[in-house]
């Protein structure tokens, strides 16, 4: 007989959907994934959501107290419908808030992938006890999620604030959201392997297997046009934090996301550029980090939806 309570933890992306439990100390203690298979539908995905945690559960020998789920947005967090997702052709308006809880009898709360990240950072990463901190994650896009006192900052009429399309050259390449050179076309995973393929030779052995990861790891190695690319997306990620921390001042800017899995590489220059260029507040004042919550992140902060939404937020 299961005795310890746990929180039960949905990460809806849009090519696998992973779902596990998280204990009271923010440790991930079952992780279960699947591909999301969108065109399959919503209802067979939630099956499977569905049969993984009830497996989760089992393996993890706890009884859930509750389920959060962090899903790429755009998503309603007060009804729990997901809108108009581009990776979720066909689930406008789908709800796996009010599924899920009619599944397991329990309370569930949802919010967009980048404020679960910033809640698991500020329940259980660098944000703890902190005032006011900024969650940035880099991956094939630029998420952020700011909290404030201990409470997620919304814009007006529920609109999620885009931290990652703020414009940071406005001569740069033309973006879907309309501008030009904003910080995630310039300095997103994808961005990094554009370049780069622009500077080989063509048809090259690494061409066709580039990432931002093969792309370090090749800097590492002392290939020269990696290491340039890095400096330059050093560069970019340096001015839109920098950026940050003009604007905000926060006690803490947490850096994510696959991207930021080479973080040694890119933070010298992002610190440098910070310190350099952010001469009217006092940037010695942010603490400018990587994200200490490992691989299991996602699923970390969805777990801090539930607790943030149920449990009150815990602001020092
Ligand atoms: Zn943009």
């Amino acid at each position: 007989m299961a005795t310890e309570q746990a929180i039960g933890a949905v990460d809806i992306g849009g090519t696998k959907i992973a779902a596990g439990i998280v204990d009271a100390n923010g440790c991930l203690l079952a992780y279960r994934e699947t591909p999301t298979a969108a065109h399959e539908g919503f209802d067979a995905a939630m099956d499977r959501v569905h049969a993984m945690l009830n497996d989760a559960i089992n393996s993890a020998d706890v009884e859930l107290c509750g389920i959060g789920i962090g899903c790429t947005g755009p998503v309603d967090p007060v009804s729990g419908a997901i809108g108009a997702v581009e990776f979720l052709p066909g689930w406008k308006d789908c709800n796996p808030v009010g599924c899920l809880a009619e599944m397991f009898k329990l309370q569930v709360a949802m919010e967009n992938d980048a404020d679960a990240a910033a809640l698991a950072e500020a329940e259980w990463g660098a944000g703890r006890n902190k005032r006011s901190l900024i969650c940035v994650t880099v991956g094939t896009g630029i998420g952020a999620g700011i909290v404030l006192d201990g409470f997620l900052y919304r814009g007006a009429s529920g609109s999620h604030q885009e931290i990652g399309h703020h414009v940071i050259d406005c001569s740069g390449p033309k973006c879907f959201c309309g501008a030009n050179g904003c910080w995630e076309v310039l300095a997103r995973g994808p961005a990094m392997v554009e370049r780069m393929r622009n500077r080989m030779p063509a048809g090259g052995p690494t061409q066709s297997s580039l990432t931002a990861k093969t792309i370090c790891d090749l800097a590492r190695a002392g290939d020269a046009v990696a290491k340039r690319e890095v400096e330059r997306e050093s560069n970019y990620l340096g001015i839109g934090v920098a950026n940050l921390v003009t604007l905000f001042a926060p006690e803490v800017i947490v850096l994510g996301g696959n991207v930021m899995l080479s973080a040694d590489l890119f933070m010298p220059t992002i610190q440098a550029t910070v310190h350099r260029t952010c001469g009217l507040v006092d940037s010695k004042a942010t603490t400018i980090t990587s994200t200490s919550l490992g691989s299991g992140a996602p699923l970390i902060g969805a777990a801090a939806v539930w607790r943030r939404r149920f449990e009150g937020a815990r602001a020092s």
